[in-house]
């Protein structure tokens, strides 16, 4: 079991570097909302974000609100750190999250031991801020149905 406020996997890890085409996914985090970009011609959301949107040829994208909820989709349990910042960090689990709005996005969870998750198991994002610029959005076992 991890605590989302104390030292754990998260903190030694390498962060992202925001680039022009994911910032405002980075804000968004920040100020404790989740956005997935969407094509403002076909209202495709993609993750992760990119330039031109994959079902046309619009290249104008809009930053939708999700509402943070969703479920395990698939996940890994790393045991053999590969990595010597996850050194004594094992195991640990390596989730995809479908949103309750389609997309999937990689990440962790906490209050969630490896051996406890189940696909198509309830989460909820929880913003785990790690530096002023980045806030990661993790997840945990959702607390209402
Ligand atoms: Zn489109």
């Amino acid at each position: 079991m991890t605590n989302p406020c104390e030292p754990n996997i998260l903190g030694e890890r390498l962060l992202p570097v925001p680039e022009p085409d994911n910032q405002p996914f980075w804000d968004a985090l920040r100020v404790g909302e989740l956005r997935i970009q969407r094509c403002v011609d076909c209202d495709t959301l993609q993750h992760p974000p990119q330039p031109m949107c994959p079902r046309c040829p619009g290249s104008t994208q809009e930053w939708a609100l999700m509402s943070g909820r969703g479920e395990v989709y698939s996940y890994v349990v790393t045991h053999q750190p590969t990595n010597p910042a996850f050194r004594d960090k094992t195991p640990f689990a390596t989730v995809i999250v479908e949103l309750a709005e389609g997309p999937r996005m990689v990440s962790n969870l906490v209050d969630v031991a490896p051996e406890a998750i189940e696909i198509g198991m309830p989460v909820e994002v929880v913003f785990h801020p790690v530096t002023e610029e980045i806030t990661l959005p993790l997840f945990r076992r959702a607390t209402s149905p």
